[in-house]
């Protein structure tokens, strides 16, 4: 019989996910059909119910309901690391019961060092945000054991909720996790990564990005994508001479790749897929 999964966000027609799954489905040879569905913000676990009696075997959850995914589902059945990013981009139900997971960090991972083979180990990485996609991706950056991560945020104080709720989880990175206020990044040595995990691409924003931020040998990674060309960020980026520049598509395919494992037991190649959506 032919499962059925799905992405869930509102909004979600611009998602790529059903043209990746449905290539990962035919790369492994998997029955499946997946679709998109716009969520219902006024009751999205009522929503989520439906379709789980419906049939529906897991979705993928995307922005706003990454938080609310993860409270669906019990304390025994949270992936670590959902716990730790207090989000889930994952679900899958086993009649009752709803599994959690967010693959967004070890998405990110796979592509860092997997497919650029850039180096995490004793690097000095600045992320930028504090938003979902920031919870999700701190703990398998942590992990790597970089010499430092600092985090900046437009909105300081959400930066230091975070890392207040966040640190006590992580693992230690070396020189620790901090928070910066974006008028320090002006008096800080340059970083090895910088990492944009801020939504500013999405609506072409420039962020305030110091001269200094980047050395020659720097690598810069937007965890946004366009359709076409290169993101605002890596414009900036490139224009301070970083010539290792990225955006999040290789990610977005990784951790997806991650949901269809844990949904189906099997890994999909990630590269003719991501090969195929840059065609
Ligand atoms: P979010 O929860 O809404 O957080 C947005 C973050 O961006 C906040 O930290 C916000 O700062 C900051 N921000 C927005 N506009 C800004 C601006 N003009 N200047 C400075 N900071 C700004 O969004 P999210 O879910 O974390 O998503 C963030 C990005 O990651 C998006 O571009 C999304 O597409 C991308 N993403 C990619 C993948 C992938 O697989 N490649 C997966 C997930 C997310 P404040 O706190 O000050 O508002």
């Amino acid at each position: 019989m032919t499962d059925r999964y799905a992405v869930i966000g509102h909004p979600v027609a611009h998602s790529k996910s059903p043209r990746i799954h449905a290539a990962f489905a035919a790369q492994t040879g998997q029955d499946l059909v997946y679709d998109r569905v716009e969520g219902r913000v006024a009751d999205f676990e009522a929503q989520v119910r439906e379709l789980v009696a419906q049939g529906l075997r897991g979705l993928n959850v995307t922005l706003p309901f990454k938080e609310r995914a993860l409270a669906l589902a019990g304390a025994q059945t949270r992936s670590p690391a959902a716990v730790v990013a207090g989000a889930a981009n994952t679900l899958w139900f086993e009649g009752e019961v709803v599994h959690a997971d967010n693959t967004d960090g070890c998405g990110l991972l796979a592509d860092l060092q997997g497919r650029l083979g850039w180096p995490l180990a004793g690097a000095r990485i600045l992320v930028l945000g504090a938003g979902g996609a920031v919870r999700g991706i701190l703990g398998p950056l942590a992990a790597a054991h970089p010499a430092c991560l600092q985090i900046c945020n437009r909105t300081l104080d959400r930066a230091q909720q975070m890392v207040l709720a966040m640190g006590p989880l992580l693992p230690s990175s070396g020189g620790g996790l901090s928070v910066l206020e974006p008028h320090q990044l002006q008096h800080q040595p340059p970083f090895d990564l910088v990492v944009n995990g801020t939504s500013a691409s999405l609506s072409g924003e420039t962020l305030t990005l110091p001269p200094n931020l980047f050395h020659r040998h720097a690598q810069a990674y937007d965890l946004a994508y366009r359709a076409e060309g290169p993101t605002v960020f890596m414009e900036q980026a490139r224009a301070a001479g970083v010539r290792h520049v990225e955006d999040g598509l290789g990610m977005l395919v990784e951790q997806a790749a991650d949901a269809f494992q844990r949904w189906r037991g099997v890994r999909p190649r990630t590269a003719p897929v991501l090969a195929a959506l840059r065609a």
